[in-house]
């Protein structure tokens, strides 16, 4: 069965210097960088992975998103980017969005959450608890404030079948197409990336397990102030270097069967969502 899913780009951050962070153009002008989430229209319900930042966020982006994110990342706060305006603009009504899917519960991939309270919140038991229960250093990336309205948590953590050699938890039973979570931790506690079966193929959001497209190619490159900020913002590297190997691996042996991307990159977002670079 074939599904229609939506790239939505759910938050355009614009930290400094477009050379060091995108890997070409100017050293004075700022970056572009993507919330690539999806929207997964099924039979059964409207199924979203990932949310990006939300509208709460917009409206009061210093309480929400804080100071240090907000001068390093330069969201560019357009309400209109929000998951539950596109999702308007789609012609959908957002309650029918009835399954959040997460990679993780960084602030800039949960900020939408409480546009969907009645959504049941799909995450890996590891970042709930990471999430639910921060070390004082966690305490900066994940922002309570956007969990204050109880989301319908449902945690995971059983396995399910090897999914190209990798395990894989089915997040939502009764659903007539796969959505797995698969671990890929390392950049945070219990980070995932989450498969998509359409049709004959798979997507696999990989979420932040990596910040750029080059990352996956046999010889991997990423731009130094990207490469900074991977190094600044994650919880164990060697799980996340492993996992990086592994998901280069999956893109060298299963191209043609797993399209895969990050939630960051703008050029995989573009490709994706078929608009121009
Ligand atoms: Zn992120």
């Amino acid at each position: 069965m074939s599904l229609r899913i939506h790239h939505l780009n759910c938050g355009t951050l614009c930290p400094s210097c477009e050379r060091l962070m995108n890997g070409t153009g100017s050293w004075s002008k700022p970056s572009t960088l993507v919330c690539h989430c999806l929207l997964i229209e099924t039979p059964e319900a409207l199924v979203l992975v990932d949310t990006g930042l939300g509208s709460l966020d917009i409206m009061a982006p210093k309480a929400r998103l804080g100071h240090v994110f907000k001068r390093l990342m330069r969201p560019q706060l357009n309400m209109a980017e929000t998951a539950i305006a596109q999702i308007r603009a789609l012609g959908h009504d957002p309650r029918d969005v009835r399954h959040i899917v997460t990679t993780h519960l960084d602030l800039d991939h949960a900020g939408g959450l409480a546009d969907f309270p009645e959504a049941s919140v799909h995450v890996y038991k590891p970042e709930l608890n990471a999430a639910l229960h921060p070390s004082l250093r966690e305490k900066a990336r994940y922002h309570a404030v956007q969990f204050a309205h109880q989301p319908k948590w449902v945690p995971h953590d059983e396995q399910g079948d090897s999914w190209f050699g990798f395990s894989s938890i089915r997040a939502i039973p009764g659903l007539s197409t796969d959505v797995l979570l698969i671990p890929l931790v390392g950049h945070t506690r219990g980070h995932t990336g989450v498969a998509v079966k359409n049709g004959g193929r798979w997507l696999l959001h990989g979420g932040d397990s990596y910040f750029y497209r080059g990352t996956l190619e046999p010889a991997p490159h990423m731009p130094p102030g990207l490469a900074l900020m991977e190094l600044a913002v994650q919880t164990d590297s060697r799980q996340r270097l492993h996992n990086q190997t592994r998901l280069r691996q999956l893109a060298a042996t299963h191209r043609d069967e797993v399209d895969i991307f990050c939630a960051h990159d703008p050029v995989e977002f573009a490709r994706l969502a078929g608009t121009p670079d």
